[in-house]
């Protein structure tokens, strides 16, 4: 065996690999319109570009802490007690490259081989992997469209066994957009309560960009602070400041998990970027009103791209409160036939529009749940149209 046991769970980010073969279709000088990965089409802020500049022009650009700077840090507290009322150390915050890696290392730091992680469906693409990467297992729970894609509380209760280390969740979901209320929330408080075992990875990523009119999204610590010794917060610069690329992100929680997380980063990443850091402590600092603006667009992008579906028969979607996805039930074509060839599950409808109608989109097959497809709608209402336009057309064609 060449490679080890451990990379037989390794399977690459289909995220990633649909939007880097939408890119090779477009540099193919194919007029492609890639609804597939979840980022943002506008730029970083000013006000972060700025300090990133500055960063490198300040000589900004050693090795920092592996757990971030303290300046960052403390920055991140205050932001953590605005948005969540939730007071932090900086000791009880670690920054990290990306929150992608941060839940990946919580999952490292935290799962002992045999261990068992609740996840729901559809999930992020990434969480089964990253689990089984941890040596854990992933218990996938089921959820429909009469619960809007969400767990429920009580079905999450009957999972848990001797073995339930943690609970990960994200809320806004992607891919669903849609996010737990405080009701909702309220429910899984009370079945955690009688489990003092579990751990709670909420990622938050998305908890900033909300459609309702509402700052932040609902809290599990914000409802019940005596959980704080178990949950551990996930956020980051990617989607609400448009900072992917950057790689930059964080995680708050009990200490010595914590702790753990900046350990395991000074063994395996090193420190995050110095540049990175320093751009986001600005755009936490000065980019409040960048992100209301951001949620105002996003908020047009969101009906024009529910219009133009609603053109097309026998799709269904829940609009989402929340992120940048639209999470489309497309199962009344599946069985049905484009040419010759049937259409068994949605990675072919994907694959069709992607290959022969050049828009990209991500199946459902790969958050657990076939008959889907999530379109991200982090790009221009145009591109959206006549995304949905491409579709139409295709969906005409099944029969
Ligand atoms: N969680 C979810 C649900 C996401 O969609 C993303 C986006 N990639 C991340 C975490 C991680 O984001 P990043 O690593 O870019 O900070
Ligand atoms: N979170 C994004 C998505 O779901 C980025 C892709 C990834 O990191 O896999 O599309």
């Amino acid at each position: 065996m060449r490679l080890s046991k451990r990379a037989s769970h390794l399977k690459a980010s289909p995220t990633l690999k649909l939007a880097a073969r939408a890119k090779e279709l477009l540099a193919q000088g194919h007029d492609v319109i890639s609804l597939t990965v979840g980022e943002p089409d506008w730029p970083t802020y000013p006000a972060a570009s700025l300090a990133g500049h500055e960063a490198i022009d300040k000589n900004i650009t050693k090795y920092t802490p592996a757990n971030g700077t303290l300046s960052l840090r403390k920055v991140i507290a205050k932001k953590v007690q605005e948005d969540l009322a939730i007071q932090y150390e900086p000791q009880d915050i670690v920054v990290g490259p990306g929150t992608k890696f941060i839940i990946f290392s919580a999952l490292q730091v935290l799962c002992s081989p045999g261990d068992e992680v609740i996840i729901q469906t559809p999930y992020w693409v990434s969480y089964p992997t990253m689990i089984e990467l941890a040596d854990a297992v992933p218990v996938v729970l089921k959820t429909t469209a009469q619960d809007q894609f969400k767990l429920q509380a009580a079905d999450f209760e009957k999972s848990i066994t001797a073995k339930t280390k943690a609970f990960l969740f994200c809320s806004p979901c992607n891919p669903t957009g849609l996010h737990y209320t405080k009701e909702e929330l309220m429910a899984f408080v009370e079945v955690l309560r009688r489990h003092p075992q579990i751990f709670v990875l909420s990622d938050d990523i998305y908890n900033r960009l909300l459609f309702t009119g509402e700052k932040v999204a609902p809290h599990l610590l914000h409802l019940a602070p005596d959980l704080k010794d178990r949950v551990i917060s996930f956020n980051g610069g990617s989607k609400a400041y448009s900072m992917t690329g950057w790689r930059i992100g964080w995680a708050t929680g009990p200490k010595d998990v914590i702790q753990a997380i900046g350990d395991y980063q000074s063994q395996s990443t090193g420190a995050p970027s110095s540049i990175a850091q320093h751009a986001l402590e600005a755009a936490i600092e000065k980019c409040e009103s960048d992100i209301e603006m951001t949620i105002k667009l996003l908020i047009a992008r969101k009906n024009t791209a529910l219009t133009s579906l609603q053109e097309i028969p026998n799709l269904v979607v829940t609009p989402p409160t929340g992120a940048f996805y639209l999470w489309v039930d497309v199962s009344y074509y599946l069985g049905k036939k484009f040419k010759d060839q049937a259409m068994e599950d949605d990675r072919q409808i994907s694959q069709i529009l992607l290959e022969k109608y050049f828009v990209g989109t991500v199946p459902g097959f790969e958050s657990g749940m076939n008959g889907f497809l999530r379109l991200s709608f982090a790009v221009d209402e145009a591109k959206i149209q006549i995304a949905c336009q491409r579709m139409k057309t295709f969906f005409k064609e099944l029969n």
